[in-house]
Parts: structure tokens; C-alpha cells; sequence
């Protein structure tokens, strides 16, 4: 067995052979291109605060030389045969599968989870490339006879056009692959502004469709600090027909306006606020085991975590007895190593945001049950904490905390449940523990979220569709929805001329 030490550094050895893989450039037209005239920006590793590489800083100039490859290309990518555009995301799904591990040792290092946690970033996202080459030849269309009159009718999808793909950085590949899998589906052409704290994968995943064979033009790379001028010149550019965007609800917004100039297709994922809700007759031991899931993934980092726990009170003490031990188990893990650990926050400015909600949670009257410590450096690590009946108003209950902190509140029925799930502007998702079928069914009918795991703290699948209602977004990723945000309807009216009466009947 290796010491800690030795393991440690191995896992580092395993971090300096994937690094160089990487191109930090920018990748337009089917070109790379590095730092010339455009300068650089650090990448940060969040766990030891040293910077990984630097990075070519596209200017607003290269976003539109972006979308002039991508709308020259637009064109003979849209009629290219559904079955070519298939195998070209297969092999990418193939090819990304094999390199799970260089993979994951960039997303770790860039982004702070653990590698094993990464590994599972990896496996999750080559699924959307998986998923849609099998989605890009079941692109249906219909045909009809009009009820009444001499015109038939022929309704097909054509790609929309030329896409902005802007994506966060708590999944740096999954949230990309969810976006170019149904693009590529469609036959869209794509400029793609990854996170400027997550570039490095965005730039692996480019070389890797490079190789799987996507043609040059159709996938363009605009790593940028310099965000709202970049996207702002592309969404003032009528070349342009869409924008996808996941982030935060704020961002969202302002995008929303830019896209209206030109009346853009647009998708939105953006924040999520999920009430994690324990009825008494719920089994505690899966429902402890799913709120880890639902609250400590990505460290809480992700748009889906349970932001707030809702737990009977015939059950509370039990839950939260269990909750604190495997929470307690994890603080205590930590560190640069392999396995299922906790890694650090993004930022400094993330963390110190993560704690000053837990401090007016505790001053407004919440009992802190674990956690709640800011530990000595290096890195950006915040402990597994628990808050126990927090009071209305924390802010912990109604903005996204994006970290390991678990706020409960206890309630005593159904309805009192529900008021509580349902009392925020975000709709993304919602988790439940019952066995009641019942109560299920009421969930279904009166939870506004556009998904719901019941029994389960893992909602996320490929196949399934994600996205959320109310102010967490517009349209669905993954399943047989993903595709149709890429596609338009155009329908064609052909008029038969009339039969003449020496035509036999
Ligand atoms: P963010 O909104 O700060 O940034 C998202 C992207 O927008 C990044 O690429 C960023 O560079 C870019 N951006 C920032 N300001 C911009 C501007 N003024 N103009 C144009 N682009 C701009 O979000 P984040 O901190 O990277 O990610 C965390 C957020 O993402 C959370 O709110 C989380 O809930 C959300 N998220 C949602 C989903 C989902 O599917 N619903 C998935 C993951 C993350
Ligand atoms: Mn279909």
C-alpha cells in the first residue's frame, strides 16, 4: 500500500503528464492560435492556488472571426448526411471514454474536485456525446393533407443556424458536451466561450472532436476574461441564430436582453434553489445517503445540490443524527489525493461568500450543528456544515449557496411541506423522501421544478431532460427534448393541381 505521501505524489506525477496536452489557444476556422497580440490569463489550480498555464485571451475581434467560420460553414454542415454527423459524435464519445483519465486530471486540477469525483464528470458528459449520435438520425418529420382544400402538407427541422455556446465552471466538460452533443446532432455550427476559471478543458474537448473528425469551422473555441464584450459583440452580430447559455440566473438575464436585438433562439440553465424534503414515513437511511449525494457532489457546487433541507419533525433528530455523522466522516478525509474527498471551493471569493451565509444564518438564530470553519490554507476549503432550523429570511434559504452547507427546517404537514418547497423564484429541481404513492403524486401535481427525484438524490441523466421553470430557465438538455433546441420547424405547402376530368378516378 503507498503512504499518503507517496500517493499524493503520484497523483501529482499523473497531473504532470496531462497538462501537456492541453493547448491553451483559441481554436477558430480550424486553426489554433496562441497569445500573439492578444495576451494571456492565468489558470489557477483551487486546491494549492498555483497557477496551471496561461491562457490565449481572445478579444472581441476573434468572436467574430469565430462566427465567420462558423456561419461559412453553417451551410454544407446542415446538408452533411445525419448518419456522418452520428459517427463523428460516436468517436468522440469513444475517444473521450479512453481518455477518461487524462480528462479527469484536467478538470481536477483546474476546477478542485477530487479526481474520482472527476471521473465521474467524465463518464456523465461522453453519455451526451453517446446519447445524441444515436438522437442525430431520429430527426423526424410529418405529412399531411390539408383538412380542407388542395395543399399537402411537408414539415421537416433544419438546424436553426449558427450557435453561441457560454458555459459555467462547476462541470467544465459535461456542461459543454450537453450543449455540443445536440448541436453537432442538428448540424449547428458553434462558437463555444467556455468559463474563463475552466478553459483548459474546454480546450482538450476541442483537440479531441478535432480528432474524432468534426470538420474545421464547426466547432470554434473563444476563451476570454473578457466575457460580456465577447459575447456582446457576438450577440449583436445577425450572422448569429442562437445562444445557449448555463450560469447563474443573473447573467441569464442579461443575455436574455442582448439576445432580443436579433431575436435570437435561446436556451437557459441557469440557478436552482432545491428544497430536499424528509416525510416521517421516509426511508432514513436512503434519504441520509441521497442527501449527501444532492448536498456534497461537486461540494455543493452545482445547480441541482439541495439548497435546502425540509425534514418532518417526528424524524428530524434521527435525520440529522445521520446526516452529521456521514457528513463528519468526510471533513475528515481532505486533501490532493484519489479518492472520494471533499475537494476545495473555486475561489476565495466563492468561500468567504459560502461562510457569511452560514454566520447570518447562525445570527438570526440557526443552531450550527457541524462545520462552519474557515481551515488554514493552501486552497479554498470550506467543511461539510450543517445549520439546524434555520430561520425564514436566512439568506442560506433563499440564495444559491454553491457550497458543502446544509440548512434545515423542520414542519410538521404536507401542506406546511410544500408552502416551504415551493416559497422561491427558482424552479430547477426538487428532491423527496416517501413511500407513500399518494404523496408522490401530489408532489408531481404541485411542486413547480422542472425535475423532481423522488428517492433519489441523483437526478441527472442524459436521457432524461434537464432544465427548470420559473426564473431557473428556458427549454430542456438531454433527452429527446435536448435536439429540438437546436432545430426549427419549416413547413412546406405543396398544392396539387386539380384532377381533370378525363383522369380516371
Ligand atoms: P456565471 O453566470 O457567472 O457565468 C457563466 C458563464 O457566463 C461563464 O462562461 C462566464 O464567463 C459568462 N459570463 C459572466 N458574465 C457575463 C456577462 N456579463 N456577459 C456574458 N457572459 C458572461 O456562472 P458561474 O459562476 O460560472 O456558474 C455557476 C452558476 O451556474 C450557478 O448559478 C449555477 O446554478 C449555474 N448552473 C446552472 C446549471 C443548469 O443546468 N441549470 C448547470 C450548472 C451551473
Ligand atoms: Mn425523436
Amino acid at each position: 500500500m503507498l503512504s499518503s505521501h507517496a500517493a499524493a505524489d503520484a497523483g501529482r506525477l499523473r497531473q504532470a503528464e496531462a497538462l501537456p496536452a492541453v493547448r491553451p489557444q483559441l481554436m477558430i476556422g480550424g486553426s489554433w492560435r496562441d497569445a500573439s497580440d492578444r495576451g494571456t490569463f492565468p489558470v489557477e489550480n483551487p486546491a494549492t492556488g498555483e497557477v496551471l498555464s496561461w491562457v490565449a485571451d481572445a478579444t472581441p475581434q476573434d468572436a467574430i472571426e469565430a462566427l465567420d467560420a462558423a456561419s461559412g460553414v453553417q451551410a454544407s454542415w446542415a446538408l452533411k448526411d445525419p448518419r456522418d454527423r452520428a459517427e463523428i459524435l460516436r468517436r468522440g464519445y469513444e475517444r473521450l471514454v479512453t481518455q477518461t483519465d487524462r480528462f479527469a486530471q484536467v478538470i481536477s486540477m483546474e476546477m478542485g474536485k477530487s479526481v474520482h469525483e472527476a471521473r465521474g464528470e467524465v463518464a456523465y458528459a461522453a453519455e451526451f456525446l453517446r446519447w445524441f449520435s444515436e438522437e442525430a438520425v431520429r430527426v423526424h418529420g410529418r405529412y399531411q393533407r390539408a383538412p380542407a382544400g388542395p395543399l399537402r402538407h411537408l414539415i421537416s427541422k433544419k438546424p436553426v443556424g449558427p450557435c453561441l455556446l457560454i458555459t459555467p465552471w462547476n462541470f467544465p466538460l459535461a456542461m459543454i458536451t450537453r450543449k455540443v452533443g445536440p448541436a453537432v446532432a442538428a448540424g449547428c455550427a458553434m462558437v463555444l466561450k467556455p468559463a474563463e476559471l475552466t478553459p483548459l478543458t474546454a480546450a482538450l474537448f476541442v483537440s479531441l472532436m478535432e480528432e474524432a473528425g468534426l470538420p474545421p469551422g464547426v466547432l470554434n473555441l473563444v476563451s476570454t476574461t473578457r466575457a460580456q464584450d465577447v459575447v456582446g459583440a457576438l450577440l449583436a452580430d445577425r450572422r448569429l441564430r442562437k445562444v445557449s447559455f448555463t450560469g447563474s440566473t443573473r447573467v441569464g438575464r442579461t443575455i436574455l436582453a442582448g439576445a432580443a436585438a436579433n431575436v435570437l433562439r435561446t436556451s437557459m440553465e441557469l440557478g436552482g434553489n432545491a428544497p430536499f424534503i424528509v416525510f416521517e414515513d421516509a426511508d432514513l437511511d436512503a434519504a441520509v445517503e441521497g442527501a449527501v449525494q444532492a448536498k456534497l457532489r461537486n461540494m455543493g457546487q452545482a445547480c441541482t445540490a439541495a439548497n435546502r433541507f425540509l425534514v418532518h419533525r417526528a424524524v428530524a433528530a434521527s435525520f440529522v443524527d445521520r446526516l452529521r455523522d456521514r457528513f463528519a466522516a468526510l471533513s475528515a478525509a481532505g486533501g490532493a489525493s484519489d479518492g472520494e474527498i471533499m475537494g476545495p471551493l473555486i475561489s476565495a471569493t466563492a468561500r468567504t461568500n459560502v461562510h457569511r451565509m452560514v454566520e447570518d444564518a447562525v445570527d438570526r438564530g440557526a443552531a450550527l450543528v457541524l462545520g462552519g470553519g474557515i481551515p488554514a490554507g493552501p486552497g479554498h476549503f470550506y467543511p461539510p456544515t450543517i445549520l439546524l432550523d434555520v430561520r425564514p429570511g436566512s439568506r442560506v434559504l433563499s440564495e444559491e449557496i454553491f457550497g458543502p452547507v446544509a440548512p434545515i427546517q423542520q414542519f410538521s404537514d404536507d401542506r406546511e411541506a410544500i408552502d416551504l418547497a415551493m416559497d422561491s423564484e427558482l424552479g430547477l429541481a426538487a428532491y423527496a423522501y416517501t413511500r407513500d404513492l399518494d404523496r408522490t403524486l401530489r408532489l408531481q401535481d404541485e411542486l413547480q421544478t422542472g425535475m423532481l427525484g423522488i428517492n433519489t438524490g441523483l437526478i441527472s441523466d442524459p436521457a432524461a431532460p434537464f432544465g427548470g421553470v420559473k426564473q431557473s430557465g428556458l427549454g430542456r438538455e438531454g433527452g429527446a427534448e435536448g435536439i429540438e433546441e437546436y432545430l426549427t420547424t419549416q413547413y412546406v405547402g405543396v398544392r396539387q393541381a386539380a384532377p381533370s376530368p378525363s383522369d380516371p378516378p
